[in-house]
């Protein structure tokens, strides 16, 4: 079998996504990708994660042909291939229903920046996608989910903003690479599940964190300037 380490470790994003309880049953799908092969491994489609090991994933490639595998690949394989193909600089692609996020999703709400655990991640708010149109449902449905999530974070880059909503269905997020991507996916709930919370208890008399905050908080951990944690 080809590429093990990468089988590995995007076996390993998508046991992730389950131990933490962010995916039911066959829910959810992680992907990592090798660059120098041009190639991505995904989680196989229908399959439970008791069932998964790092010998199922399924080996694509960037044009979007199977490369290894017996099994057919997650059947978000083509959102994860056009996120690859629009950032060359990610690694990873995560996609759960997590219950907090998805309810951000389904209000077809961003999720303001509201505290210092947000800035951490995300350089302002978490956007939350148009709703994707007829058109675009019935030809290519999962090529234009990926482009409805490109679209959605306007100027800013895949690594200002790791996370999205796609607006009444859910998160996808990414990162260096599959293990961050799925990373990304867990905080992404932790901060949807505050932001409601805050929005309840403050019963919508919210305060969006100020900039100096959120450009600390955002610039200590990332860029130039980074001096959070170990180098
Ligand atoms: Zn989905």
């Amino acid at each position: 079998l080809k590429l093990n380490s990468l089988r590995e470790s995007v076996y390993e994003a998508n046991m992730e996504l389950f131990r933490r309880g962010l995916v039911l049953y066959t829910f959810g799908n992680a992907s990592g990708i090798d660059r120098n092969e041009g190639i991505f491994a995904i989680k196989p489609s229908g399959v439970s994660y008791a069932e998964l090991s790092p010998k199922n994933m399924v080996l694509v490639d960037l044009d979007g042909s199977i490369v290894e595998g017996e099994l057919r690949p997650s059947s978000d394989t083509k959102t994860h291939l056009h996120l690859y193909q629009k950032w060359s600089d990610i690694g990873g692609v995560a996609h759960t229903h997590s219950t907090y996020a998805t309810v951000w999703a389904q209000a077809r709400r961003s999720i303001p920046c509201l505290g210092t655990t947000h800035a951490d991640y995300v350089n302002g708010d978490i956007p939350c996608s148009n709703v994707i149109s007829e058109l675009n449902t019935k030809d290519d449905y999962e090529f234009n989910t990926g482009s409805q999530i490109i679209s959605s974070l306007g100027n800013r880059t895949p690594t200002e903003v790791p996370m999205v909503l796609v607006a009444g269905h859910g998160p996808f997020s990414w990162g260096a690479d599959a293990s961050k991507a799925a990373a990304h996916s867990v905080i992404l709930e932790e901060i949807a599940r505050m932001a409601l919370m805050t929005h309840s208890l403050a019963n919508g008399n919210i305060f969006p964190l100020e900039n100096h905050l959120l450009e600390k908080h955002y610039t200590r951990k990332h860029g130039p300037q980074a001096y959070y944690g170990q180098v």
